[in-house]
This record gives C-alpha cells, sequence and structure tokens, in this order.
C-alpha cells in the first residue's frame, strides 16, 4: 500500500484508489450536482432544464447551491470584475474533483461586451474551464449538450481543470491580482470568509 500524504487533499493518484478509479468517474459523472452562478441572461435557459421538458434530474444531475457539495459549476453569461471574485471564491470552496462549465459567448471572449470596460473578456484566464457552451444566448438543447460532454470528460478523465488550477495556480493568481489588484483576497474576501 503507498504512503499517505497530509497535504490537505485527497491524493486520486494513490494506488487503493487508482483500483476503483473507473468506479468512481462513473459515479461522479452520474451525480453532478451544479451550483449555478447565474449572471447574465443566460440564467433564463435553466428552468426548462430543470423542469418537465428536459428534467435533467434523470441523468442524476440536480442544482445544489452548497459549494462544498458541489460537483459543477455553471457560470451561465457575461462576468464582470465585482461578480469574479465571488465565482472565484465559490470555486475555491468546492472540494476537488470540480468541472467547470460556461455557457454563453460573454464569458469566452466578451460577447456583446467584447469592448466594455467592465466585462471580464476571457474568463478561462482566471479559472479552469472544463467545457464552453457558444451562443448568446445557447438554448436549453445546447445546455443539456454541454452536460453530455462534459460527462463523458468525467468518464474518459480529460476534465481535469480542477488538476489544472492547482498546477498552474501562480499563471491564474498572477492573472487574478493584476485584474484586482495584488491582496485583494485578504482585503475583500475576508469579508464573506472569516477564515481567510
Ligand atoms: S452571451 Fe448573450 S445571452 Fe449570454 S450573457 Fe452574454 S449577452 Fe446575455
Amino acid at each position: 500500500m503507498s504512503e499517505r500524504k497530509n497535504d490537505g487533499f485527497i491524493n486520486y493518484e494513490l494506488q487503493e484508489f487508482k483500483l476503483f478509479e473507473p468506479l468512481f468517474k462513473w459515479a461522479r459523472k452520474k451525480s453532478l450536482w451544479i451550483v449555478a452562478f447565474c449572471t447574465g441572461c443566460g440564467g433564463i435557459e435553466m428552468p426548462p432544464l430543470a423542469t418537465a421538458r428536459y428534467d435533467f434530474e434523470r441523468f442524476g444531475i440536480m442544482p445544489n447551491p452548497a459549494p462544498r457539495m458541489g460537483d459543477l459549476f455553471l457560470i451561465t453569461g457575461y462576468v464582470t470584475p465585482k461578480t469574479l471574485k465571488r465565482i472565484i471564491i465559490t470555486y475555491e470552496m468546492m472540494q476537488d474533483p470540480k468541472y467547470v462549465m460556461i455557457h454563453g459567448s460573454c464569458p469566452i471572449n466578451g460577447g456583446v461586451y467584447w469592448d466594455s470596460y467592465n466585462v471580464v473578456k476571457q474568463l478561462d484566464k482566471y479559472l479552469p474551464v472544463d467545457v464552453a457552451i457558444a451562443g448568446c444566448m445557447p438554448r436549453a438543447e445546447a445546455v443539456m449538450d454541454g452536460i453530455m460532454e462534459i460527462m463523458r470528460k468525467i468518464e474518459d478523465g480529460t476534465a481535469d481543470g480542477w488538476k489544472r488550477y492547482r498546477e498552474n495556480y501562480e499563471y491564474y493568481r498572477k492573472n487574478q491580482d493584476e485584474l484586482f489588484g495584488e491582496g485583494w483576497r485578504e482585503k475583500d474576501a475576508r469579508r464573506w470568509l472569516a477564515w481567510i
């Protein structure tokens, strides 16, 4: 049996976990709990997904606003620096493995707000993104297709943004600090999270 590292994370590379990894991947893909950050217009496509028309609960998916228990972080529209701070803190509160899906052209490239002074144009500079659904706004069918895509990626192990965030933390942190100014966590996040 391999040694356990006491670094605060569960090390999924451990031999005993590797044996069960296909089962874990299947279970993760079949029980996605969504933390939805419904900024912008795209959030309006969520009710058809959750109700009788598409009924995403039949795939084991359900909305769960508690970041500690969510797996899939869904960001549904344009992001401003003010909302991005909340998004980053929420993402960091979610436990690994976690997946990010962005929805609409705005978080991909600024969309119709590409020239705006107050819209973040490329969300993937600040957080790792696993699936991006283009469109303004993408219909519920496209969002369902994105969910199927992330399920496929979980199963084949390519939904690995949570690992990339850890491995490239300096890169993401540098971009975050350039946008918000150094020390923003201490100044701003402390107001929401007492332990920072
Ligand atoms: S992509 Fe279009 S629908 Fe989505 S938030 Fe931007 S403007 Fe709104």
